[in-house]
């Protein structure tokens, strides 16, 4: 009894150092988060531990070719890397969208901090000047948003009843972040974040790099079990198993990067194609339209090298360019590159 209370204390002390030296472990959902993060971890190293533990061959091929397998880790090292880049990146805040879209504001309530000598003088004065900035700042944002979308939109349809900000076109409010995101592509529960106009690209490069390391370790475990090296059962046992699931990720990662390349290509977003009824400014539009392409060309060159700002907007295009767009192309159009 004596015994179990003092097992029972001194875990208690050592949870409480713990939280004291790490304190974002008290946060049940980063704690849940981290715990996903080490096992990502740990499901790599497992698949390219039992690499090296069981083929000799591979052991073998590193001494004498040692790029091959120095080839092989960096492809696996990209792939964590590259998670851990996209789940820390932002994925484009609307809030943050609206800071950057209002520095002027900004510029001018720094401007008055010099000319204030006293104190008293300067608290009141920053305060209301503050507070007149803010309801300023909300206005000029609503203002620029509203011609972003068709003349005749009401701005019920587009302000946040969470956030109580004005959307521009293609955000949405995300209720696992709570904030709502530019260019909203999905929630990632993998990655712990949201994909959205400033991650998406990241995002795209982690399946890839994912997709690279998944192929070439079933290949690498394929050659392994042709190979006699395998000389009990229970090894046999655990290279197949690993490799049906190694299957599994590959079949799941190479649909979702075929997905997004088609999202990209067509400038979509997994949101706008799932639930296209549901966003108001897109209701009327034929379904083969996608209102904010650009042609193949130009929606690629946008997603991967355009040096825009992830807070740059897009309106929705204009009823004489939606039926532009909406005719079909003729043998022309593709002789002139208009479809692209
Ligand atoms: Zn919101
Ligand atoms: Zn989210």
């Amino acid at each position: 009894m004596a015994t179990g209370e003092a097992v029972r204390g001194f875990c208690d002390r050592l949870v409480g150092r713990c939280l004291r030296h790490f304190p974002c472990l008290s946060d049940r959902a980063r704690r849940s988060m981290l715990g996903l993060k080490a096992a990502l971890v740990l499901l790599h190293l497992g698949f390219v531990g039992v690499l090296f533990l069981l083929d000799t061959d591979l052991i073998r091929k590193t001494r004498t070719e040692p790029w091959y397998t120095a080839a092989y880790l960096v492809v696996v090292l990209a792939a964590l890397v590259q998670y851990f880049i996209t789940a820390c990146s932002s994925p484009g805040y609307v809030i943050d969208a609206m800071r950057v879209g209002n520095q002027s504001v900004n510029a001018s309530r720094n401007s008055i901090q010099p000319a204030s000598r006293n104190e008293t003088l300067y608290s009141s004065l920053n305060n209301s000047q503050l507070s007149r900035n803010s309801s300023r700042m909300t206005s000029s944002w609503s203002k620029l948003v509203m011609e972003l979308y068709p003349p005749g939109s009401s701005s019920r349809s587009w302000t946040c009843l969470y956030c109580n900000v004005s959307q521009p076109p293609r955000s949405k409010h995300c209720h696992d972040c709570d904030k709502c995101v530019l260019q909203f592509d999905h929630h990632c529960v993998w990655l712990g974040t949201c994909i959205g106009k400033g991650n998406h690209c990241r995002f795209w490069w982690y399946i890839f790099a994912e997709t690279v390391a998944c192929i070439w370790s079933g290949v690498l475990y394929i050659s392994l079990l042709r190979s006699n090296f395998l000389n009990a059962w229970w090894k046999i046992l655990v290279v197949v198993s690993l490799l049906i699931g190694l299957s599994f990720c590959f079949i799941f990662l190479l649909l979702l990067l075929l997905f997004h390349t088609f999202l990209v290509l067509t400038n979509q977003t997994t949101y706008e194609l799932v639930r296209r009824r549901r966003i108001s400014y897109l209701r009327g539009i034929p379904e083969r339209v996608r209102p904010f392409s650009r042609g193949v060309r130009r929606n690629l060159y946008n997603f991967c090298c355009s040096s825009d700002s992830i807070y740059s907007l897009e309106a929705v295009p204009s009823l004489e360019e939606l039926e532009d767009r909406s005719q079909r192309y003729a043998c022309t159009d593709v002789l002139t590159c208009r479809c692209c």
